[in-house]
């Protein structure tokens, strides 16, 4: 498999560190609002490279973060009069539910910064001993970042020219500064603001830090692949390879991949142009799965534009596979007769050749495009071969295949049934006994259960209220 690293801006065949194991990490959402269609958009798309890298054969250990500190955590905390992990736990548990009904995997661990600030200590404490970072007089700490010859390494930026040509990184406010370039690992404590002691002041860490510490602690020292959004290129994924590799001493992460982003109308999704989404708005008019389709249409290093014409075009090319899918399971029950004759025998192994021509395809740095036009042909082939005649063994196996590929692909290829009101209510009968019983485990199984039918519960004053998704 190749895979496109910014680091060497170069496609190269991925080898992973230890044979048979992905490690990977992928920077997580801020959580202080429900996650916007942009967000959804590496959520889908490394989601998907796990997939197929579990399809073949790896097993991989998937990190994602959620940012639960932050300046807009602390503001909305602030104007709602409640304690900022109200906030964070709120658009956790919102995340979780989007991240569901676009099918996305949970990462075999999602580590929350604030769980995490022993470990964040530790590391700048060594990256002070190590002459990496230095304190100034109010117990900030700071990077030193010309003490890390390679800095500029992922950006391709050279120091000299982001000195004089990054004004951001000039205008910093933070005098104690010893150069415009460093960058702040520990901040004191503000009023109104969470804080943790630390052996510089009470105060909480910068965002870069907690990424190297959250992979570190669940990854190891280094890593295989790290992944976000191509913002995120500079300076956030700059800042953690300077404190991972001064820190650790090894390479920090081999393979880095980023995604473009997701415009609207081709402009930038933003909050004062009213082009903004959240996934939960889309919701309202699309099934998820259409969104997830759509964001696989296009190579994740595409800039990818969002319009109503092209969710619908997106729509029905879910739909023709979906309607082709539930004509094999129709073919498949209808059957007149069960095993495989020599010739549909011969047609099964014809039909080799999409999966191929698919894996060749995510093997190309992950051409989700490509592959699902091979997922197309796939459809219109079944929709020729697979005919009333056809063997239940037949239809089953294309079915099969067919699936292997929308399973890499995330995707949900089954005709949804919808619960009954009342078996929903209850569902949620049970789930308010079990509660009552202190059973939580219980009570969470069943909102999971509902969950997976898309089927949404939010806990009001008014009692429990639910929703299809
Ligand atoms: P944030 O919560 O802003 O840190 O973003 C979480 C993730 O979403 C990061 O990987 C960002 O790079 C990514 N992201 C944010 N906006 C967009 C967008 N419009 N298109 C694609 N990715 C985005
Ligand atoms: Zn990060």
């Amino acid at each position: 498999m190749k895979i496109y690293n910014t680091l060497t801006r170069k496609k190269e065949e991925f080898v992973p560190i230890e044979e048979g194991k992905v490690r990977m990490y992928v920077c997580g959402p801020t959580v202080y609002n429900l996650i916007h269609i942009g967000n959804a958009r590496p959520m889908i798309v490394f989601d998907t490279a796990r997939r197929y890298m579990e399809h073949k054969g790896y097993n991989v250990n998937y990190v994602s973060n959620f940012t639960d500190v932050d300046d807009k955590i602390i503001k909305k905390a602030n104007e709602e009069g409640v304690d900022p992990s109200v906030i964070s736990e709120r658009y956790i548990e919102e995340c979780r539910k989007d991240m569901s009904a676009l099918n996305v995997k949970p990462a075999t661990t999602h580590p929350q910064a604030t769980n995490e600030i022993d470990g964040m200590i530790e590391m700048i404490q060594t990256l002070i001993d190590k002459g990496h970072a230095y304190v100034g007089e109010d117990g900030t700490v700071y990077f030193k970042t010309r003490s890390f010859k390679e800095y500029g390494k992922l950006s391709h930026k050279d120091l000299d020219d982001l000195r004089g040509g990054n004004r951001s990184l000039l205008v910093s406010g933070e005098d104690q500064k010893q150069d415009p370039l460093d960058f702040v690992l520990w901040k004191p404590k503000k009023e109104g603001e969470p804080s943790w002691p630390s052996p510089w002041c009470d105060g909480r860490p910068g965002w870069h830090i907690e990424c190297s510490v959250m992979s570190k602690r669940y990854l190891g020292d280094e890593i295989d692949i790290h992944a976000g959004g191509e913002d995120l290129i500079f300076p956030h994924h700059e800042n953690e390879i300077a404190q991972s590799e001064c820190a650790n001493g090894v390479p920090f992460a081999k393979y880095w991949m980023h995604n473009a982003f997701l415009n609207i109308d081709n402009k930038k999704m933003s909050k004062s142009l009213g082009n903004f989404f959240t996934v939960r708005d889309i919701s309202e008019k699309y099934d998820l799965q259409v969104l997830r389709f759509f964001m696989l249409s296009a190579h994740y290093r595409s800039p990818l534009n969002f319009s109503a014409d092209l969710m619908q075009a997106a729509a029905s090319g879910l739909d023709r596979i979906v309607t082709g899918m539930d004509n094999l399971k129709f073919r498949a029950m209808h059957a007149k007769t069960a095993d495989l004759t020599p010739d549909e025998r011969a047609q099964v192994d014809e039909a080799e050749v999409f999966g191929e021509k698919f894996d060749e395809a995510m093997d190309d740095d992950l051409n989700t495009a490509d592959a699902i036009s091979h997922v197309f042909d796939f459809i219109k082939w079944a929709n020729i071969h697979v005919t009333e005649e056809a063997s239940a063994a037949f239809a089953t196996s294309v079915y099969t295949r067919i699936k292997v590929l929308t399973d890499i692909l995330g995707l949900i290829v089954e005709k949804k049934k919808e619960m009954l009101d009342a078996d929903i209510e209850a569902m949620i009968e049970a789930r308010q006994a079990a509660r009552k019983a202190k059973d939580f485990a219980k009570a969470d199984e069943i909102r999971a259960q509902l969950l997976e039918k898309g089927i949404v519960l939010e806990d009001t004053r008014e009692g429990v209220k639910w929703k299809r998704v």
